[in-house]
């Protein structure tokens, strides 16, 4: 293996790096070679359960990675997951297929990334799907379940729709009424994968009906295809760094292996070295390689090949919370069904125009206070227009301010939800040298007070859906934090115990290796491609510049179904 050379390298067999190899390998003349550091999971009970959220959760095939200890969230560092297997973190994900307002899209075209919208991105969307029509399976008549065909592809890869598990005993219709009857109604939305998400809705899942297992990216994009010959996967072939072509331009050659074997060893490139690790590995990857802060590099013995500052800036997660009520009816095993609502800010917030002017005069300082956390290496007036852009998405575009999903189960009623667009911003940087040492991973969670208040806000948006009529006669008690740990009509401050001591990572990290352009921090640039090299790519969650949302892995797919032909020089 070791004197082999493909034409292009994909490190990471996971989400984005599976349709990247996919599509490179379409072309016959092409070799692609995968490097993953997980194994198949092709036949593991715990991936491909449909309602098996949460058994691959702190096994093998679980990253696990933890943040340092967050000083604005209670003191307590989090566990951010993620998948290590061949699919990578769509193996152990909760199968949810949304995908993004479509003004947030066009917000990265409006900071500076030329040809990328809404508009070119939504033929991705579609490419990559295979949309199973609810139509042909009368089980799921009744259940609630519309969509769009408009917004659908029906003849790609990624098997989406829902499972013949979904409830359809007039709980969906109940939701509905209940948001209807809401002060400020919230209205059913058919197809939250329109580019319009607001509303309430039933989502598709990516999963395969016909075999009610789950769909990942091993499944769509590399088992049906293993036998191209021009297609390589190593598994169990942890990445270390980048190697690079003597002389002064950074043009990588190649990547540094440890096989499953435990020696190391070097495969080549001749054409490009593409990063599909994660958001919480390639700007890792990069470091080792020598592309980041020389500050940092330097600590750690590492010789600068690109001086790029951002690699690792500007992280964003967002922040999980549940409350639970108790159910007077209980729900059939083996049943399940998520409703999910996406509340604007007019619909979230009593004061959503006051808390809009307080918020737009805040940002100045949320900008510095972002900008010196991280040593002005993003520098505040740079951080302020991302945050004036996410104010206008906000309070001018009407995006959804939070994500409350309903899932009923047993006699409980569980309702997870979170801030969609929260605005506080940390960093990953490298601890060590060594490639297996684990980062230090600070996402800053709660570090902005807006983030705080549209958490809590949404906590009592919750409490209100559940003391609206019908769900309000079917439901019992809300038993977690309940009312006698955070009364009715709570302060922000008595949410505060609950909401910092109970969240968790919504396992939704993005830029840490942003597309943007190079003068406002910028790692990589419109074609993906990273600044100052000349054959380095990042196609994976890294690169978005704004949250959306959705979940990501939808926009995930069409971000790597685009960067794949960008790489085939089509666009
Ligand atoms: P990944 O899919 O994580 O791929 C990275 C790959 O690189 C992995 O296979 C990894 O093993 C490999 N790798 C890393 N380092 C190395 C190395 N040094 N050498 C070799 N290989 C390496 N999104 C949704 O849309 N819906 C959901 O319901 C949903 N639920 C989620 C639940 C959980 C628990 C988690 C963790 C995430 C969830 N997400 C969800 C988010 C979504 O799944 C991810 O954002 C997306 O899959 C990330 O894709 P990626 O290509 O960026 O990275």
């Amino acid at each position: 293996k070791s004197d082999s050379t493909y034409d292009y390298i994909v490190v990471g067999g996971g989400t984005s790096g599976l349709v990247v190899a996919n599509r490179l390998s379409e072309q016959k003349n092409t070799t692609v070679l995968v490097i993953e550091a997980g194994g198949s999971v092709y036949n593991n009970p715990n991936v491909t359960d449909t309602l098996g959220y949460g058994k691959a959760f702190g096994t093998d095939i679980d990253w696990a990675y933890e943040t340092t200890d967050q000083e604005y969230a209670g003191g307590s560092s989090q566990i951010v997951r993620a998948g290590k297997a061949l699919g990578g973190t769509s193996t152990i994900n909760g199968l949810v297929y949304l995908r993004a307002q479509a003004a947030q899209i066009d917000a990265w075209e409006a900071i500076g990334n030329k040809g990328w919208s809404w508009k070119t991105l939504l033929p991705y969307f579609k490419k990559g799907e295979q949309l199973q029509d609810p139509a042909k399976y009368p089980v799921l008549d009744g259940s609630g379940i519309s969509f769009d065909p408009a917004y659908h592809g029906f003849t790609g890869p990624l098997k989406v729709g829902w499972p013949s598990t979904q409830l359809n005993d007039g709980l969906a219709q109940k939701l509905n009424a209940t948001y209807q009857n809401l002060d400020v109604p919230v209205q059913f939305n058919r197809d939250p994968n329109s580019g319009d998400m607001v509303g309430y809705s039933l989502y598709p899942k990516t999963l395969d009906y016909e075999l009610n297992i789950r769909e990942d990216a091993a499944r769509a994009y590399y088992y049906p295809y293993q036998n191209r010959t021009n297609l390589h996967v190593w598994l169990n072939t942890h990445a270390n760094k980048i190697t690079w072509k003597d002389g002064h331009e950074a043009t990588a050659d190649g990547v540094e292996v440890t096989l499953s074997n435990g020696k190391t060893t070097v495969v080549k490139a001749s054409r490009e070295v593409i990063l599909a690790a994660g958001a919480l590995k390639s700007p890792v990857l990069l470091e080792l390689s020598g592309v980041g802060n020389p500050d940092i590099l330097s600590k750690y013995g590492i010789a600068t090949k690109v001086n790029l500052p951002t690699v690792g800036e500007n992280l964003q997660d967002q922040m999980n919370n549940g409350l639970q009520f108790e159910s007077k009816k209980s729900h059939a095993d083996g049943k399940s069904s998520d409703y999910v609502s996406y509340p604007s800010a007019v619909q979230l917030f009593p004061n959503s125009t006051a808390l809009g002017a307080d918020l737009l005069r805040k940002l100045p300082s949320y900008a510095a206070q972002v900008a010196s956390a991280n040593g002005n290496v993003t520098k505040a007036s740079d951080i302020y227009r991302f945050f004036k852009i996410q104010w206008d998405l906000i309070f001018k575009d009407g995006i959804p301010v939070a994500e409350i999903l309903l899932s009923p189960y047993g006699n409980v009623y569980s309702s997870e939800y979170w801030g969609s667009v929260p605005f506080s911003r940390g960093s990953i940087h490298l601890s060590s040298a060594d490639p297996t040492a684990a980062a230090i991973i600070d996402p800053k969670y709660f570090m902005l007070d807006f983030d705080f208040e549209a958490q809590v806000q949404a906590a009592r948006f919750i409490r209100e859906v559940f003391n609206t009529e019908p769900l309000g006669d079917m439901a019992g008690a809300e038993t977690t934090p309940g009312l006698s740990t955070v009364p009715a009509d709570a302060d922000d401050e008595a949410w505060a115990d609950f909401i910092k001591g109970k969240y968790r990572s919504n396992f939704h990290p993005i830029t840490t290796a942003a597309m943007l352009p190079k003068e406002i921090g910028g790692v990589v640039d419109t074609s993906l491609k990273v600044y100052g090299t000349s054959n380095v790519r990042v196609v994976d969650a890294s690169i978005m510049p704004f949250q959306v949302c959705g979940h990501l892995q939808s926009t995930v797919y069409a971000v790597a179904e685009r960067a794949a032909d960008i790489i085939k020089g089509r666009l």
